[in-house]
């Protein structure tokens, strides 16, 4: 860190092998652990700060390395292959990032906020599920309630990842008390301005690192946290976007974990036999397309998002129902992708993967990928494609 100008000296380089040493050294080592506890992978998160890695995502004028979209995927995907719900704590924190750095720029506390945060690697999470209204992210029952400056803010939330471990929470609600539940508006609150009571318990097949379980929040603090701008503008954006390209991302980072250890185990098996090809080889081929193809899916979708740049063109595009069909699409497709591959390598692996104490065990991997197509339900992603389809005559 430059203390002159409270920038992280990091290119996208110094960022991917931090990030490669974080996932080997660390997350690996305590994935099981962190996974068979339900317990927050402290370690992991301690060390990704400590490589300033929590920065990426802020633009380089504020002192972050202003990654890419490509570059995100990438560094989510790489820490995914060691601990998948690290990989996701990652992701869920740059899309909070992701969501002020592009419509909190011209409030001169949101740019103060992300010097901050460049400066103590805070960890951002999330709260758009509410009691009442579920899965729809673009609903809201609560409302900020805004008097001589200050607002109070109460919400039930059904599942809120990290949040006890976080240093800020992003909340979704409605603009005021008078507003239609669709009419929201996103309030950053900072630790010390909130108070979580659990409501739920986290006690899940997969993503057990995450820590999720439901919470009564009640917050206040200064008008000038409320995000500027509607919710439905940063929602379609950039929380849709961000969240689909990257989750999509670290799922993928799951899949080639399960088939590195398919392939870790089928070499194996030829050593054993030396001048033949053992028939888990052609299963290992067959699963390999697949991979590849749901890499090539997030990959292109990220270079597309990078490619629209940060103008008004490209925001309007966003908004367009093209995109949101094409990321309703990457977000169906991946997340039943998942399941499979990690179900493939373990066909190839058998009994040891099915194993719990083996080197070559894919329950958590397994557990992990199903969590996909459940966060934020691919039948709620379907309808809503359903209804564009209708009306949108292009081939999406
Ligand atoms: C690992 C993980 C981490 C999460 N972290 C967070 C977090 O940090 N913050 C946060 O706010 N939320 C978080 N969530 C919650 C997530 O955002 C969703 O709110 C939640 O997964 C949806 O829950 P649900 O299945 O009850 O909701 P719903 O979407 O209401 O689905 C309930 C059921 O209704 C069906 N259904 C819904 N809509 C339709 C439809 N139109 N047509 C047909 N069937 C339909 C679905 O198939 C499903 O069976 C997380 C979830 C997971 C799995």
């Amino acid at each position: 860190m430059d203390s002159r100008t409270g920038r992280v000296d990091q290119s996208f380089e110094l960022l991917v092998k931090a990030v490669r040493r974080v996932a080997t050294e660390v997350a690996a080592g305590h994935a099981a652990d962190v996974d068979s506890k339900a317990r927050f992978p402290t370690e992991t998160v301690a060390a990704l700060r400590e490589a300033g890695v929590l920065s990426a995502a802020v633009p380089r004028d504020l002192g972050g390395a202003g990654c890419s979209m490509v570059e995100m995927a990438q560094l989510c995907s790489t820490l995914a292959q060691a601990c998948g719900s690290s990989g996701m704590v990652l992701a869920m924190h740059y899309i909070q990032v992701g969501c002020i750095a592009r419509h909190g720029l011209e409030s001169a506390f949101f740019r103060a906020y992300l010097r901050e945060l460049v400066q103590h690697q805070y960890l951002l999470a999330s709260m758009t599920s509410e009691v009442g209204t579920y899965g729809d992210t673009r609903s809201s029952v609560c409302a900020v309630e805004r008097s001589n400056g200050r607002f109070v803010l109460n919400k039930d939330a059904t599942t809120g990842s990290y949040c006890q471990h976080a240093d800020a929470i992003l909340v979704t609600c409605r603009r005021d008390k008078e507003a239609a539940a669709s009419d929201q508006v996103l309030v950053l609150v900072r630790r010390e301005d909130y108070t979580l009571k659990q409501t739920t318990s986290w006690d899940t097949l997969g993503m057990r690192g995450t820590c999720s379980p439901g919470f009564h929040l009640e917050s206040s603090g200064a008008d000038e946290q409320i995000v500027p701008g509607a919710f439905a503008d940063s929602s379609a954006q950039t929380m849709v976007p961000y969240s689909h390209i990257l989750w999509a991302s670290l799922w993928w980072g799951i899949a080639a974990d399960a088939v590195g250890k398919a392939a870790n185990f089928v070499r194996g098996q030829a050593r054993h036999n030396p001048g033949s090809v053992p028939p888990t080889a052609t299963r290992l081929a067959e699963v390999s397309v697949q991979l590849q193809a749901m890499k090539q899916n997030w990959q292109s979708a990220a270079q597309d998002f990078d490619a629209l740049g940060e103008g008004e063109a490209g925001r309007e595009a966003l908004s367009t129902i093209g995109w949101a069909l094409r990321l309703n699409n990457l977000k169906m497709s991946c997340s039943e992708a998942v399941p499979q591959i990690v179900h493939r390598a373990l066909q190839i692996v058998g009994i040891l993967g099915y194993k719990n104490d083996s080197p070559f065990s894919l329950g958590r991997q397994y557990r992990d990928s199903l969590s996909a197509s459940l966060m934020i339900s691919n039948d709620r992603i379907a309808a809503k494609s359903a209804s564009m389809l209708l009306v949108f005559k292009d081939t999406p």
